[in-house]
């Protein structure tokens, strides 16, 4: 897909790709750890401010504690809860009736201003005062006053109030200088025995009434009275939270207390109303949180265990409709939120009860960013105080938007910045691949001119780099391509010309081997001719050859007839000569018979070569035993064999058995060599031998004949198989014969599968050794029948050999 793009377009999406993701990549990174590091900055910040402030806070606790401590100890205080315990005995119990005009008409009716709809939870009955020391008081000090409530300078006496009101006279403005000086809302003394508020410095409608059993005697600071009553350590001091204080018209009130021991004995209490402006103050920074680095959403507040705040918050004075707006916005109750309005204040009032006032109050200490009271999302640093008796919490909080804003701007710049980065890398991006393609693309068009022939159109060089480079190759590359065009056609002219040259020289070729063909076909007609003259000569001469097996057959058998009428009546005249002892006629008439004998045995020799050469001669195979016949042929022979003076040996294997072969033909085999042997040989000694052995699984027989006749020279041992040779001329005219006597020998062993040799030395005597298988297979019964047209070619049937002696 890419690969299909062009250069231009693929180096813009290159370097696009390359800009935007470095630039995407550093901008990830340097955005990550840039908000890391404000995060970092914020919570450090926040924990500065609230360490600091967390000390105040705790130091302020501390030195309260010892101011009351102090004051608790001193005789000041301690006498004048004597004296104003006294002078409260000395009063007359007043029932003065404008008691419950004042409350309904002054102090129910600021409370409900204040307090909205709280009216109701305060019953005015269990308010007005019954005791009537205290009536008396309150109606002297509180109600007969233009200013009902507040300090009072002044000097009263009202009915028998002379002696407490000396008393008053006395310890008031000192009372007054400690309450000024230590910075706190109220002071009270109060009788340990009664619970009665003796003296307090405002007189607000607590005063005079018994925190054991007047109206207020299950309130915080009863609570607190009690506490120090029963203390018995001196340095004893008492803090009791914030709450809901119905003399202070519903405000929430805390207080501390100390026990005024007189010697062992606990005779007071000295109690003080906590300033909720110290702790306001220091919490709020005197309201200049910009000032302690927290800029224009932070705040450090306190929450008490029952998540509620301890000082105001600083959206409730800053912008008060803002802040009642989201108080609203995230579901707090109404009635908190009206009595926040009367009562102007958040103590006490506003919960927070959120992810990190969770974690401090169980213990925890650290920095995290959750939704504060109003929703808002806020960085938080937080820890426990420690404070006496009080589960308070510090925190210190800046909205996350506000910590954030700076880094915010930071990564708008930034953007901007890496978009404009963007859109220059781009557009240089373009230019270049423009810079770089235009001279491509003239070099494309050149390109396209060269592969479409155009080669006069020089190609000009179109920049300075390596693709004005590849120009000048194409311009040279043109040049060259020209040249070898011109030499192209120049060549092609030429082999034109040479190609018809050639054409011509072929085509006269191709008339000559046409001329030769012709020729040849006249020269294969003739040798056709002649091979036909030559299968019709051989044809001929085969028929010469069957006529002339044919006329000797017939011949000789035609002479054997006439021949044994000869021998018959020759020696029936031997007969008659010897029995008229005419020796003269006896010896004519014995030639005759042998020179007939002779020519007959040349007849029936002729007939057998005949036979052979005719393929009229078979095989008879039959089993016989060997010895027999072998003693047999010694017994036919022995007078031919003594007629030399020669002696007959036998040298037969024990045991030579049978043999399976053509009984006939082995007997003519041995008759003929032996009767050789006897011709050649005189006073000597001829042996007739016959083994058997086997070779390889041949089961073979040796038959043959030895003599110590006049020998074979050795240049004529293979020749006297051949028919009609002798191996001398001389011995033919001294011993007679035919020279057909081996050859038959060897013809016969051929057709019985065997073999025949001679072995000689002159002078000294001769073998005649023949090989023949003990058991002979007729090879032309098992390969076929013997052709009929040769049986043919026999004019009478073959009659059975006869030996040279049988007639
Ligand atoms: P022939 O009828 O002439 O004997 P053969 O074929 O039987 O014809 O023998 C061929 C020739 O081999 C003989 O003429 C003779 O010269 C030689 N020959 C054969 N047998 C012997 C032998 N035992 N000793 C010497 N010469 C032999």
């Amino acid at each position: 897909m890419f690969g299909r793009l062009k250069i231009g377009t693929k180096i813009l999406a290159v370097t696009g790709t390359i800009a935007v993701s470095v630039i995407v990549a550093i901008g990830l990174v340097s955005d990550f750890s840039t908000r890391n590091a404000f995060e970092a900055d914020a919570y450090n910040k926040l924990t500065a401010v609230r360490e600091m402030k967390g000390q105040q806070i705790e130091s302020y606790f501390n030195q309260v504690k010892n101011s009351v401590q102090i004051l608790s100890k001193s005789s000041d205080v301690r006498t004048a809860i004597t004296e104003f315990n006294n002078g409260i005995t000395y009063l007359t119990p007043y029932r003065n009736p404008n008691v419950e005009t004042y409350y309904r008409d002054n102090f129910f009716k600021r409370y409900t201003e204040n307090k909205g709809e709280i009216i109701t939870a305060v019953n005015i009955t269990t308010i007005i005062p019954t005791d009537l020391i205290t009536r008396h008081l309150q109606a002297f000090y509180i109600m007969n006053e233009p200013h009902i409530v507040g300090p009072d300078d002044q000097d009263r006496t009202v009915g028998h109030m002379e002696y407490y009101n000396l008393i008053h006279q006395k310890y008031h403005p000192v009372f007054n200088d400690y309450l000024e000086r230590f910075g706190f809302y109220d002071f009270f003394l109060i009788n340990a025995t009664d619970g009665r508020i003796v003296y307090s410095v405002f007189k607000e409608v607590d005063y005079a009434t018994s925190l054991l059993t007047g109206p207020y005697k299950d309130t915080n600071l009863a609570r607190a009275f009690r506490a120090a009553r029963e203390a018995s350590d001196p340095n004893f001091v008492k803090f009791v939270d914030f709450e809901p204080y119905v003399p202070s018209y519903g405000a929430p009130a805390a207080f501390i207390t100390a026990p005024v021991f007189d010697q062992d004995k606990v005779v007071g209490v000295l109690a003080f109303q906590m300033p909720v402006d110290r702790i306001n103050d220091i919490m709020t920074s005197n309201q200049q949180w910009s000032k302690v680095g927290l800029g224009e959403s932070g705040e450090t507040y306190l929450v008490g265990e029952d998540k509620l705040l301890r000082n105001q918050s600083r959206f409730f004075i800053e912008d008060r409709e803002n802040y009642f707006d989201m108080i609203t916005r995230i579901g707090l109750a109404p009635s908190t939120i009206s009595k926040i309005r009367a009562l102007d204040t958040t103590i006490g009032l506003q919960i927070v009860d959120t992810e990190g006032t969770t974690a401090a109050l169980a213990g925890e200490t650290g920095v995290a960013l959750f939704e504060d009271y109003r929703g808002v999302p806020v960085f938080s640093s937080f820890r426990p105080l420690k404070l006496p008796d009080l589960d308070w919490v510090i925190m210190s909080e800046i909205d996350e938007a506000e910590a954030f804003a700076p880094f915010d701007d930071l990564r708008d710049r930034m953007i901007m910045l890496a978009s404009v980065l963007i859109a220059i890398t781009i557009i240089i991006s373009y230019f270049f691949s423009l810079s770089l393609t235009r001279p491509l693309r003239l070099l494309e068009g050149a390109a396209k001119g060269l592969s479409m022939g155009q080669l006069d159109q020089p190609i000009e060089r179109a920049s300075g780099d390596e693709i004005g480079d590849l120009a000048e190759d194409f311009e040279g590359m043109r040049v060259a391509l020209q040249h070898s065009f011109d030499e192209v056609e120049h060549q092609k002219e030429g082999l034109e010309i040479r190609v018809q040259e050639r054409t011509a020289e072929l085509d006269r070729a191709i008339n000559k081997q046409a001329e030769q063909n012709l020729k040849l076909e006249d020269k294969n007609v003739q040798l056709q001719a002649f091979q036909n003259e030559l299968i019709a000569s051989k044809v001929a001469a085969d028929e010469a050859n069957k006529a002339k097996s044919t006329f000797l057959l017939n011949m000789s058998h035609e002479l054997r007839t006439p021949m044994n009428a000869i021998i018959g009546y020759a020696e029936m005249l031997a007969e008659d000569a010897d029995e008229d002892d005419d020796e003269d006629r006896l010896s004519d008439i014995k030639k005759i018979i042998d020179s007939a004998k002779h020519l007959l045995a040349l007849i029936n020799d002729v007939l057998d070569i005949s036979k052979i050469e005719s393929g009229t001669m078979g095989l008879d195979l039959e089993t016989f035993d060997l010895e027999m016949m072998v003693r047999d042929v010694a017994s036919t022979t022995k007078a031919l064999i003594e007629k030399n003076d020669n002696v007959l040996a036998m040298d037969i294997d024990d045991d030579i058995g049978e043999a399976y072969a053509d009984l006939t033909k082995v007997r003519q085999i041995l008759l003929n060599m032996v009767s050789n042997a006897a011709k050649f040989t005189s006073n000597g000694t001829i042996t007739l031998f016959a083994k058997r052995y086997t070779e390889g699984e041949q089961d073979n027989l040796r038959l043959g004949v030895s003599d110590t006749g006049i020998g074979i020279p050795e240049d004529m041992l293979s020749e006297i198989f051949e028919e009609f040779t002798q191996a001398d001329d001389s011995t033919t005219r001294s011993f007679g014969g035919t020279g057909l006597g081996l050859a038959l020998v060897r013809r016969f062993c051929q057709m019985m599968g065997g073999n025949v040799w001679a072995e000689s030395v002159v002078g000294e005597g001769s073998s005649f050794i023949v090989d023949i298988p003990a058991i002979v297979i007729d090879q032309d019964a098992v390969a076929a029948v013997p052709e009929s047209s040769s049986a043919t070619l026999l004019t009478e049937p073959v009659e059975p050999l006869d030996t040279p002696t049988n007639d």
